[in-house]
This record gives C-alpha cells, sequence and structure tokens, in this order.
C-alpha cells in the first residue's frame, strides 16, 4: 500500500476504513467486525474511529476486529472537543485505548474546534506523545485559518493530519485548505468520500461525466470516486463499508489510473472552487 510520510518521518497508509455509525447495534456488531478484518485481509490497514461513534462503540468493534493482529493496523481516534483540555484528553484517550484493547494510537485527532483553547488540547496531546500512548497527533474539521492559527502555537508544528469533508462533490477545501497542507507537509484525511448518507450518495454516483468514466474503466461509480481522491497529492482517503463487496471494491480503487481525459472529464461534471468557500462539515 502506498503511504504519505508524516511530519514526524512516520507514514500514515493512502486508503483506511472508516467506522461512523458503527458500534451502535450489537446484532450488527459481528458483520461489522468482520468487514474491518476483511478490509486488512485485503492491506487495508488504517482504521479510523473516534469515541463519538457509537459513543464508543465503534472503537469495541475495532478491537474485536484487531484481535491478534493490532501490530499490523494504523489506528485513528478522536476526541471529543468538550473532553480535549489538558486534562480531559488524557482521561478521553485512556477510556479509548482500554475500548480499543491496545496501549497506543497511532494518530490522535481533535474531532473538531471547540470552545477549549487550542493550546490546552495541544499541550494535552504533547503529554499523550510523551508518554508513548499516540504516536502522532492532529485536527480534524479546521479551515484554513483554524490551521495557520494552530501551526504558530506551541506544539502546533507537530500537527500530523487534517481531517475534513472532501470528495469530488465537495471540492472547496482545494481552494486554499488543500494547498496549505501540502505546503506544510501535512496529509489530508478526505472524510465521506462517498457523501455518506444515501441521498447524496445516489446524486453524485449518478452524475453523468462519473457514469462515463467508470464505463470506460468497468468498473462502479463509487470506485472512480475513490480513485479520484486517491489521485490527489496528499490526500489519505477513508470509505466507511460494511458490505464485503463494497469493501473489495474500494480496495480495488487503489489499482485504477485515471487518465488525463478521466481527469477532465470529472473536473467538468464536478468543477474545482472559483472562490473561497466555508469549510464543509458533517
Ligand atoms: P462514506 O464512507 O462516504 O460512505 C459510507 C456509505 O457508503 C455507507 O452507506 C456504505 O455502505 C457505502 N459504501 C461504501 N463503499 C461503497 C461502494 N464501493 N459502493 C457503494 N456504496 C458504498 O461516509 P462516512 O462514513 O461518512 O465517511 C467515512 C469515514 O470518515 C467515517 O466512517 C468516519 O470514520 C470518518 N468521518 C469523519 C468525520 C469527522 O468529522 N472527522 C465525519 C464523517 C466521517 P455499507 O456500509 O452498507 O457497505
Amino acid at each position: 500500500m502506498k503511504t504519505l510520510l508524516l511530519p514526524s518521518g512516520r507514514t500514515i497508509p493512502v486508503l483506511g476504513q472508516g467506522t461512523w455509525a458503527m458500534g451502535e447495534d450489537p446484532a450488527r456488531r459481528r458483520q461489522e467486525a468482520d468487514a474491518l478484518r476483511l478490509g486488512m485481509d485485503l492491506g487495508v490497514n488504517l482504521i479510523d474511529t473516534a469515541e463519538m461513534y457509537g459513543e464508543g462503540g465503534a472503537e469495541e468493534v475495532v478491537a474485536e476486529a484487531l484481535a491478534g493482529r493490532r501490530d499490523q493496523a494504523f489506528i485513528v481516534s478522536k476526541v471529543y472537543p468538550h473532553n480535549a483540555d489538558r486534562r480531559g484528553v488524557q482521561a478521553a484517550c485512556e477510556r479509548s485505548l482500554q475500548r480499543l484493547g491496545t496501549d497506543r494510537i497511532d494518530l490522535y485527532l481533535l474531532h473538531w474546534r471547540g470552545s477549549v483553547p487550542l493550546v490546552e488540547t495541544l499541550e494535552g496531546f504533547e503529554a499523550l506523545k510523551s508518554a508513548g500512548k499516540i504516536l502522532d497527533f492532529g485536527v480534524s474539521n479546521f479551515d484554513a485559518s483554524d490551521m495557520r492559527e494552530a501551526a504558530r502555537l506551541p506544539g502546533g508544528g507537530e500537527l500530523a493530519a487534517n481531517q475534513v469533508l472532501y470528495n469530488l462533490a465537495r471540492r472547496g477545501i482545494e481552494w486554499n485548505l488543500l494547498p496549505w497542507c501540502r505546503e506544510h507537509g501535512l496529509p489530508l484525511m478526505a472524510y465521506s468520500p462517498l457523501e455518506s448518507s444515501a441521498e447524496e450518495q445516489a446524486a453524485m454516483l449518478a452524475r453523468p461525466g462519473l457514469k462515463q468514466v467508470a464505463a470506460r474503466h468497468g468498473v462502479s461509480a463509487a470506485q472512480v470516486a475513490l480513485a479520484w481522491l486517491l489521485h490527489q497529492d496528499g490526500v489519505v482517503v477513508i470509505p466507511k463499508a460494511v458490505k464485503p463487496a463494497h469493501v473489495r471494491e474500494n480496495r480495488a480503487a487503489l489499482d485504477i489510473a485515471l487518465t488525463a481525459q478521466d481527469l477532465a472529464e470529472l473536473d467538468q461534471a464536478f468543477p474545482p472552487p472559483r472562490r473561497a468557500t466555508p469549510l464543509d462539515m458533517r
């Protein structure tokens, strides 16, 4: 699997598996853990989770999937903004580690910006990193102005990633956030790469320009949407899939090489931004 370099010198795989909405229903847990295990069998070892998902339930599903193979995985988890003060973040991380059944989180993110001063969160992250409980830390749902502000604070230079909403239908971050991340060597993690909700996903996947490219490659529109994100420099993509056929398709998106003609047609169907827009969020 191709990887990107983090500012710490560690690496992060370009394709991962999301876990939002996992761990909410005990009857589905087995199927969810099986999906994550299948992804790992296919070489997709980055798993993205958060204390918020299923109020800890998703982290427990991840633990189930990782039984006996923790060292193979790259775990990303996130702290709620209201838990992200200097001491709160230590306690939240301990709870996540417990649920995940591990002694370390590869990349720990502030889920979104709340009212706790960033400088406190960064102090908490640095303490966790010194203790070896997290190996890298970063943020999520930060716009370019938030990134500039965070980068200037003590510990801000160690920020390893920003995870934001990014897909073919939502390209606003290409205006200034993605260029900022590239300039600073900070991978950008694209969440909801398939638009998440059934209605929005259907609208994106049904656009003729996208269907045309998919037909030419003999793959699904969803796979082209993922291949397009994977083609962007400095971007990590984390689709969530429970259906085994989806897990397999998503892994296979890595093997699609989009041509200049494909990219031009996709730009036509999903035009890049022409001006700055506020960051889109789920
Ligand atoms: P997504 O990955 O864009 O879409 C998930 C939906 O697409 C599910 O319904 C899934 O179905 C379906 N799907 C997956 N692969 C498919 C394929 N090949 N063809 C057709 N449909 C497919 O949405 P998401 O869960 O919102 O985003 C991905 C991950 O990003 C999350 O799980 C979470 O880890 C992270 N995230 C982070 C934030 C944040 O604030 N940081 C916000 C949102 C999401 P099945 O599950 O039935 O297979």
